[in-house]
């Protein structure tokens, strides 16, 4: 099965693309989501949180208590570390298991760190990169969380640049300021005929 990985910085239209794919009928697997069902009720990641981090991260519903962590690590780069050490091979594993089993024309995986972290750019076939400029990022990112231009400049300061991005991307969907949704529709549509043709 052809594997697309699907990156980009935040707020540049990932999520947006992937959902166009996913109605032409490819199977998508994003990692964010796969983060968070591990940690929501009964999920593969709540047990090693209580054991890790103790009972007190782990809500009467048997999910992860989300606040209190997000309070716990804000505080504390080493702890912060720390989850992600826990999730990162969970969620590499279940985001496999979802592509082994994925059914749809070809499997798109949406790894936001895909260049940062590496462990996915040798796992797909080709790398769409979705190119938006940083001014246009940080718009829509306020726009759409109400995050701090502070905060949003330091989850965009952890991430790769646009060139990084470029460097290494076979196929660029272009999703800046002047693109039009139709525009980017039309950009994902020639794509999606293209890894069609490749399967
Ligand atoms: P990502 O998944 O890369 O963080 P999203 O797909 O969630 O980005 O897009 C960020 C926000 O910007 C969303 O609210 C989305 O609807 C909006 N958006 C993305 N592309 C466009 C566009 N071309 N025109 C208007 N709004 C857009």
């Amino acid at each position: 099965m052809l594997k697309i990985g699907l990156t980009g910085g935040i707020g540049s239209g990932k999520s947006q693309v992937a959902t166009l794919l996913e109605e032409w009928g490819a199977t998508v697997v994003d990692t964010d989501l796969v983060a968070h069902q591990l940690c929501q009720t009964e999920g593969l990641a709540i047990a090693a949180i209580a054991e890790q981090f103790g009972p007190e991260f782990i809500t009467a519903e048997h999910g992860m208590d989300r606040q209190r962590m997000r309070e716990h690590v804000f505080a504390n780069p080493a702890e912060r570390q720390r989850l992600e050490a826990l999730l990162h091979p969970l969620i590499g594993e279940e985001a496999r298991r979802q592509v082994m089993a994925a059914s749809g024309l070809y499997v798109v995986v949406v790894v936001p760190l895909l260049i940062e972290r590496g462990s996915w750019r040798n796992r797909v076939d080709r790398i769409c990169v979705v190119d938006c400029d940083e001014a246009t990022q940080k718009q829509r990112v306020r726009e759409r969380s109400g995050l701090t231009d502070e905060v949003i400049e330091r989850i965009m300061g952890a991430q790769a640049t646009r060139e990084q991005r470029l460097a290494v991307a076979d196929d660029v969907i272009v999703n800046d300021g002047t693109t039009s949704l139709h525009e980017l529709s039309r950009q994902a549509e020639q794509l999606h005929q293209q890894w069609l043709q490749q399967r």
